[in-house]
């Protein structure tokens, strides 16, 4: 294996991806699996580089000023491109002794020298503005959303731009002179290694409370959902009514278990089915890009139709509600299997397919947070397959079977208005989810956390059993609204969805395509890795807008529980609590992919998620 020739804390210069630029950064660690090392340049951003990309601060001083000797061939170059609109170039037909016009080039070199990177990624990302502009870092001529720009590896002309601009100020060792068509194919090169993530190196920054923490949440989580339906299931579910526990072997009945275990295989044949397209996830830190059947919406579909084939043949649907308790217990123990079963499997995973933040060597938190990023059997991806599947559409089973048992047990003709809007509404977010499941491979989930406990758990028990709690409580405590209450909390609801589904859409797009035209009028800012942070639209409104419009309409389902009792909020309580954690988190990472960037849309868009408050 070769050795590394930088060693961690020492400060090189790092060529900038996609460019022949060299700026001083910080080696913070070495890759031996993958040799890359990563790097913190000055305004804080992180990349992997490539031992080539990295010289030592002599070689590249030595360089640098044997490059500011004037070969036949820089002149010959210079020349050509002196009509070329450079920053600080003098206007045509302006005349200047050899003396003015040295001094003047070296303060240009100084000038580009000092020049912060947030800058000279502006070179890199807006070829076709005035420079000089550039220079003067006027941030209104960053933030127009120029479709000329922002995808490094789709444009030549910030190359020539750069080229002009390095050869102008010598900024470049002569190694790096090369053809322009040799500098466009190397930063072909870097994309297609670029890394949307660090490249995994092992965790440092702890979450969820470390290893003691993620140890209490893996009793507390399920205890929380038991806790929740033993409430749920009394006649007065009042907080100090603690309910008794329920006796062992009521807990659990293997034909419970066998109806869970055919619904989990159901839907993964479902997922299967060679229906729908198949898309690219983002690149993960080796470059590659994986790929991912769509067709969440078509196993809605197809299960829609099973039930109906099982309820016109009598199915009894209410032995769901029946046997509640003991699906969640059959779903928990199922969670736990899988989870086993994905860290084993992880230990065998090679270093590279490793969660960025699940690889902190310490089991417990690895098995909680997920250690491997993207496990697969084939081409079968466990942890995208249990995101919306067999959780998500189990969701709306359950509340389906609810609303059948209310109308059995009450005698119901029609199901209650209670009852109707909290089927509905989130009948359509269900729905949604489905309908825009390609969304979900930009989402923190998949791009970032690992295939662990946490999300095994949350997928399979926590989303059917807890996010059911308004219909399982409307069950057993008949609450009766008004139709113009009703209509309040229905326009309540749609207000929540119509901005979660805007401000999804809005980044899902622009981050898919950000040259859409659909999103000319939106303004951004720049970034170091050639993505761009939305600072108008719902982006600009507050930094996590779905969020928003997700809690308005967490509160929309609970509503319809009317007051008497707590326990059908719980849901609201926990989703502001989980989206706060998340928005700290997400703020944390996109710090430290972003850097100086992340600051000024901070500064643009002070309030996270609720405007004026927080
Ligand atoms: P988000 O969809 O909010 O994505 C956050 C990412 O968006 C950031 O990491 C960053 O990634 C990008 N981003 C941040 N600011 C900007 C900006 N100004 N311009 C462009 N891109 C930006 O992440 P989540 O995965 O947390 O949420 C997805 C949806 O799922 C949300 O609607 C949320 O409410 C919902 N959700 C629902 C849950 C539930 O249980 N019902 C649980 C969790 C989430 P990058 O720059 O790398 O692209």
């Amino acid at each position: 294996m070769p050795s590394r020739k930088f060693a961690d804390g020492e400060v090189v210069m790092g060529r900038w991806p996609g460019s022949v630029l060299y700026y001083e950064v910080q080696v913070t660690s070495y890759d031996d699996v993958a040799h890359l090392y990563t790097v913190k340049y000055k305004d804080g951003t992180e990349l992997a580089l490539k031992e080539s990309d990295i010289r030592s601060q002599s070689s590249f001083k030595h360089r640098k000023s044997q490059s500011s000797s004037s070969s036949p061939s820089r002149r010959s170059s210079s020349r050509s491109r002196s009509r070329s609109r450079s920053p600080g170039r003098p206007a045509k037909g302006r005349r200047r002794s050899a003396s003015q016009s040295r001094e003047h080039k070296d303060d240009k070199k100084k000038t580009i020298q000092e020049t912060s990177l947030a800058l000279v990624v502006l070179i890199l990302l807006k070829p076709s503005e005035n420079n000089t502009k550039r220079y003067n870092g006027e941030p209104e001529s960053t933030e127009k959303n120029d479709t000329s720009c922002i995808i490094l590896e789709q444009k030549l002309k910030p190359d020539l731009e750069i080229k002009r601009v390095l050869e102008q100020y010598s900024l470049r060792s002569r190694k790096d002179d090369k053809k322009t068509e040799e500098i466009f194919s190397e930063r072909k090169t870097f994309v297609a290694v670029k890394p949307i993530e660090k490249v995994p190196s092992k965790t440092k920054e702890l979450e969820f409370g470390g290893r003691i923490g993620t140890f209490m949440m893996i009793f507390l989580l399920p205890a929380t959902v038991f806790y929740l339906l033993l409430m749920c299931k009394q006649d007065d579910p009042s907080l100090l009514n603690v309910p008794p526990l329920p006796a062992l072997e009521s807990l659990w009945e293997w034909r419970v278990f066998g109806v869970f275990l055919l619904w989990f295989f159901l839907q993964a044949v479902f997922y299967l089915l060679p229906i729908g397209k198949v898309v690219e996830g983002l690149p993960l830190s080796n470059g590659r890009r994986l790929q991912y059947r769509i067709n969440g919406f078509y196993a809605f579909i197809l299960t829609a139709a099973a039930l109906g084939v099982l309820l016109y043949f009598q199915f009894e649907l209410r032995y769901l509600y029946d046997h509640f308790m003991q699906f969640a217990v059959s779903a928990a123990a199922f969670s736990l299997a899988l989870s086993i079963y994905l860290y084993v499997r992880s230990l065998k995973a090679p270093e590279e397919e490793l969660a960025p933040g699940g690889n902190s060597g310490y089991f417990i938190y690895d098995f909680f947070t997920g250690h491997e990023l993207n496990p697969r059997i084939g081409s079968f991806d466990l942890k995208y397959f249990c995101e919306l599947r067999p959780g998500l559409i189990g969701w709306v089973v359950i509340n389906l079977a609810m609303l059948l048992a209310e109308m059995k047990i009450h005698n119901l003709t029609m199901p209650s208005l209670s009852m109707i809007l909290v089927n509905s509404f989130q009948l359509l977010y269900v729905v949604d989810a489905l309908w825009n499941e390609e969304a979900i491979l930009t989402t923190m989930d998949i791009t970032h956390d690992g295939f662990g406990f946490m999300l095994a758990f949350g997928d399979l028990v926590w989303v059917p059993f807890v996010y059911s709690l308004q219909a399982f409580y409307l069950v057993g405590h008949p609450t009766t609204i008004t139709w113009p209450v009703a209509a309040a909390i229905t326009v309540l609801n749609c207000v929540g969805y119509y901005i979660f589904r805007s401000a999804n859409s809005q980044k899902n797009n622009f981050r898919r395509n950000p040259a859409d035209p659909k999103l000319a009028n939106l303004k951004f800012i720049p970034t170091a890795t050639g993505k761009g942070l939305l600072v108008t639209g719902w982006w600009g409104f507050v930094r996590h807008p779905n969020y928003l419009g997700d809690i308005i309409m967490a509160l929309a389902w609970s509503l319809p529980c009317g007051f008497n009792h707590i326990l059908p909020y719980f849901y609201v309580i926990y989703f502001i609590c989980l989206l706060v954690h998340r928005e700290a988190r997400d703020e944390h990472h996109c710090k430290q992919k972003y850097g100086l960037a992340w600051e000024r849309y901070c500064q643009r868009v002070p309030y996270r998620i609720f405007p004026y408050i927080y």
